[in-house]
């Protein structure tokens, strides 16, 4: 028997024993090692998600582990396989799908909300949503593989090109991320955000950061740029006042890559669009060459994973850190190792 973490009810976490059977046909069973709690979990963890999640919920899709069983007419993976998972279900027959957009299929399953998560010692997955990792990347880093694609798609989506300013408001884990991207594409980034613990982090990795509590930011960047304003602006707060900013700091023909997941409307100064014909891109998830390049950037030491790993927790000590996590507190991203010898995980 082996356990996995549930979530039951608002606020309310446990861990119980999960049974497992032999994987069905393109099917694999794995051991995740680590899995990273993401702000979704988090969403999830206080309740906001109710009508999507049915419970019990096994929770987390950022994660690394092994192969331990192949199903039938599974070909290209062995037991022992170090992989992560591209957490995505599509039905390949909506527009979206038939117009080669499948990450935004139109009844996309997102495993780890809306079907069973890796926050468990065995989980059960499609075999065409592995994604291999280099035997030389540690699996704890390797966890930083899925917030890394989603930081990839954004600057791919925003189309950051060497030379560019870019001005990114909010420098939470995802943040973070596409700061480190779009440095690695070339450009010269700069990062806003309240918080002072995630504002010394980013500048430890070399980010120059500016506080919008008593910093005039479209200012500096006026003074940054020669009074051009920056190329692009990332959304990545999730705040009123965040989308003000990423506007306000937009030079002519700049682009405005939306992030965050916004919960309601919001005022937008459509004026500033029209004066300074701004493009406004969204950006969600991923797609398979995003995840690629992600495990590239993590292997290869372009985004320093254990810099931005603030702790691990062991699989009994879940529900503990996500209420942690819930009062804030200087953290980036918390692990949740699912090894447990007591177990028998092959990891
Ligand atoms: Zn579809």
């Amino acid at each position: 028997m082996t356990l996995a973490v549930r979530y039951t009810s608002a606020r309310t976490l446990d861990t119980a024993p999960a049974s497992h059977s032999a994987p069905g046909p393109g099917e694999v069973e794995l051991a995740p090692a680590f899995v990273g709690i993401c702000g979704t979990d988090l969403h999830i963890f206080h309740g906001d998600m109710d009508a999507r999640v049915a419970t019990p919920a096994v929770l987390g899709h950022e994660m690394s582990g092994r192969v331990v069983r192949v199903g039938p007419d599974v070909e290209g993976w062995q037991a022992g396989d170090a992989v992560t998972v591209m957490p995505l279900r599509w039905d390949d027959t909506c527009p979206a799908c038939r117009s080669g957009h499948q990450h935004v299929c139109q009844h996309l399953d997102f495993i780890g909300i809306d079907s069973p998560g890796a926050m468990q010692q065995r989980w059960t997955v499609p075999a065409s949503t592995l994604v291999r990792l280099p035997d030389s990347l540690p699996l704890d880093r390797a966890a930083l593989v899925e917030p890394t694609a989603v930081a990839v798609h954004d600057v791919g989506r925003a189309g950051v090109a060497a030379g560019e300013n870019v001005v990114v408001v909010g420098g939470g884990p995802v943040g973070i991320l596409i700061a480190l991207v779009a440095r690695a594409a070339g450009a010269d980034v700069r990062v806003v955000e309240l918080n002072p613990h995630r504002r010394s982090l980013a500048e430890e990795l070399g980010m120059a950061t500016w506080n919008p509590a008593d910093e005039d930011v479209p200012a500096l960047v006026g003074q940054w740029t020669g009074d051009a304003g920056a190329d692009v602006a990332f959304e990545v707060s999730g705040a009123a006042g965040g989308v003000d900013t990423a506007v306000e700091v937009l030079g002519v023909r700049g682009r405005l890559c939306l992030v965050a997941i916004h919960p309601r409307p919001r005022e937008v100064n459509l004026h500033r669009f029209f004066w300074r014909e701004l493009t406004l891109v969204g950006a969600r998830l991923y797609d398979r060459s995003d995840f690629e390049k992600a495990v590239a950037l993590v292997a290869d030491g372009t985004i320093p994973a254990d810099r931005l790993i603030s702790k691990v927790v062991p699989l009994t000590q879940a529900p503990a850190a996500f209420e942690a996590l819930e009062g804030g507190g200087d953290v980036m991203k918390i692990l949740v190792d699912c090894t447990d010898d007591t177990q028998g995980a092959t990891v």
